[in-house]
């Protein structure tokens, strides 16, 4: 059966002008759209989201990045999806991404690198549940 992940393409990405491209990816490697939604967030949202990087050193940077500016909030479906896109990715830092994937093409640093994919079964639950509503994802 289908399996549900989570992604956001992050502002810098938006800022750039990639959401076009970056949608072609993920619809290239089989992915259907579940949901979709841009909007901006607060600093206390984007807390909220990365609350398992609460201790981390960079988390203030993170969460001010990702409430500097419209990003787009998806819920993507193919078999295998977590796994899936977490490939299609590419690593956290762009430097050490593969050739063809998202981040190697199009993100810029560590932390401002394009997209966001769900890591595990349990995060893409708490990540779906944190910005749709059940009626959204029909
Ligand atoms: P991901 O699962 O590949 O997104 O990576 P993580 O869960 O480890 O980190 C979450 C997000 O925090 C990353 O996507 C980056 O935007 C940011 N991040 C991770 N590591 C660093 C870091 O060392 N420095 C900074 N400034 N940001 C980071």
């Amino acid at each position: 059966m289908a399996q549900r992940t989570f992604s956001i393409i992050k502002p810098d990405a938006v800022r750039k002008g990639y959401t076009g491209a970056i949608l072609a990816e993920i619809d290239k490697a089989g992915f259907k759209i579940a949901a979709i939604r841009r909007q901006s967030i607060s600093n206390e949202q984007a807390q909220g989201f990365y609350a398992v990087h609460k201790e981390r050193p960079f988390f203030q940077d993170l969460c001010a990045f990702m409430s500097s500016g419209p990003l787009v909030l998806m819920v993507l479906e193919k078999d295998n999806a977590i796994a899936d896109l977490r490939k299609l990715m590419g690593a956290t830092n762009p430097a050490n991404a593969e050739e063809g994937t998202i981040r190697k093409k199009f993100a810029g640093s560590i932390q401002e690198n394009a997209i966001h994919g769900s890591d595990a079964e349990e995060t893409a639950a708490f990540e779906i549940g944190y910005w749709f509503a059940g009626y959204e994802l029909i």
